[in-house]
């Protein structure tokens, strides 16, 4: 067993000052158990903890870190730009290349707002397509995941309730009954919906390809349904492509699957580690927001000249190197083909989603194709399968419901490591 002393005490006295010990949620390990692992420092494909454990890194800060960690081209554009002070809350350089490079990437895209967050990013979108449309709701998808947004926390209503309940103590009713919830990759429900719903419906927003409840795909026709779903109903279409935008695609899923929103998100890559977010489109919906527009959305810190020099060499470089996305799809595939090999010697028939550099194996044999599908994994054993992983020097999301991010820092031998640990995880895991 690695020793992880001083991540046990450092958490022990978070506690006493932070909610639950740490900033974000997922980050306490509640769902799979044990203490978090404090990091001291990352570079290229390996994480390391506060008692200078090593482990090969597949979060990737949730996926900024395409790259690997501390790539030397994001660290001297940071540095540099920290020369020239780190905030000025006045319109830059930097932010008129950023959107426009931005807008060269993502096709959909012909005008972007940068904000500091993902969260941000959909629930400006959110607000902007009510302001554009003037309907009140929206239909979200089950397990997609949006940030925390009050109008996001919502859960599917029971039994023949199409309207969503609170998911949070905290979010009102009143906020609920403007988010219409129905499952992934089920065209026929969105359709009843808007049909139920009618004039009613500002927009659908959905992870193109989710990856918050795990790795699940659109299936054949999806995405181009709701795409005609949407004009012939005036909805807005927005992607929410905070994981997917610059992963899957230079474009984004958008262009991997040709399939133009009206509205997309962004988050994680575009800020190249940075808190960064962004929400663009089409022309006249962007139009309407403030100062040009009724719409109103600020931010003292967005379009930050440090955030800005970060995701600027970032996308730059993935405009520029545009052949990292057939490599870390084949680093996926030889890293799926070990895991298939292990299961196959150890007679498990359990599922895996990839794409890209998105892969997730579910602790089930249903295929997975919604979040109920996903809710039929196992997770005592993912638990055991986690730790296993950990201890083994690998560093997974500690929940079922992520996928996992391979980085272009991870090589061959990387991947090796990766899949002989995994050997022995499931081996455990099942044992
Ligand atoms: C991470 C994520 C968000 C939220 O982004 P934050 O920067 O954490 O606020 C929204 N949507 C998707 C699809 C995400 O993966």
């Amino acid at each position: 067993m690695k020793t992880i002393e001083t991540s046990k005490n450092l958490f022990a006295k978070a506690q006493n000052y932070i909610p639950g010990g740490v900033n974000s949620p997922v980050r306490a390990f509640k769902s799979v158990g044990g203490d978090p692992l404090f990091i001291k420092k990352a570079k290229g494909a390996y994480i390391y903890d506060e008692d200078d454990n090593a482990y090969i890194e597949l979060i990737n800060s949730w996926g900024p870190m395409i790259l690997g960690h501390a790539h030397p081209i994001i660290e001297e554009a940071v540095k540099e730009a920290a020369k020239s002070s780190l905030s000025f809350g006045a319109p830059t350089r930097k932010e008129v290349e950023m959107a426009e490079l931005i807008t060269e990437m993502v096709s959909s895209v012909e005008k972007v707002r940068m904000v500091n967050s993902g969260t941000e990013a959909t629930m400006s979108a959110i607000r902007l397509a009510r302001g554009y449309t003037g309907k009140d709701k929206f239909i979200k998808l089950e397990g997609c995941y949006h940030g925390h947004g009050d109008s996001f926390l919502i859960a599917a209503g029971s039994g023949a309730a199409t309207l969503g309940v609170p998911d949070s103590p905290g979010v009102t009713e009143g906020t609920a009954k403007d988010t219409i919830t129905a499952p992934f990759n089920d065209l026929k429900a969105i359709e009843n919906l808007v049909d139920q719903f009618p004039n009613q419906i500002a927009a659908i927003m959905l992870e193109p390809v989710a990856g918050n409840m795990g790795c699940v795909l659109p299936k054949e026709g999806y995405l181009e349904g709701l795409r005609k779903l949407c004009d012939q109903n005036g909805i807005v279409l927005i992607f929410d492509e905070v994981m997917t935008g610059f992963r899957l695609a230079r474009g984004g899923a958008q262009e991997f699957f040709d399939v133009q929103p009206d509205m997309t998100a962004f988050g994680k890559i575009i800020g190249g580690g940075m808190p960064v977010g962004a929400y663009g489109g089409k022309k006249d919906i962007m139009d309407f927001v403030s100062p040009q527009g009724p719409v109103y959305q600020a931010g003292t810190l967005s379009g930050n000249p440090i955030a800005m020099a970060a995701g600027y060499a970032m996308l730059n470089y993935l405009n520029q190197n545009n052949d990292i996305y057939e490599r870390l799809t084949q680093k996926v595939q030889k890293i799926r083909d070990g895991f298939e090999d292990n299961l196959k010697k150890l007679n498990l028939n359990y599922t895996i989603n990839s794409l890209g550099s998105m892969i997730s194996l579910f602790f089930t044999e249903k295929s997975v194709e919604n979040f109920e599908d996903a809710k039929t994994s196992d997770i005592e054993k993912f638990k055991k399968y986690f730790h296993s992983m950990l201890n083994q020097g690998v560093y997974l999301a500690p929940s079922q419901y992520e996928s996992l991010f391979i980085s272009d820092a991870i090589e061959e031998e990387e991947i090796h490591k990766i899949i002989a640990a995994n050997g022995v995880a499931l081996k455990e895991a099942i044992g």
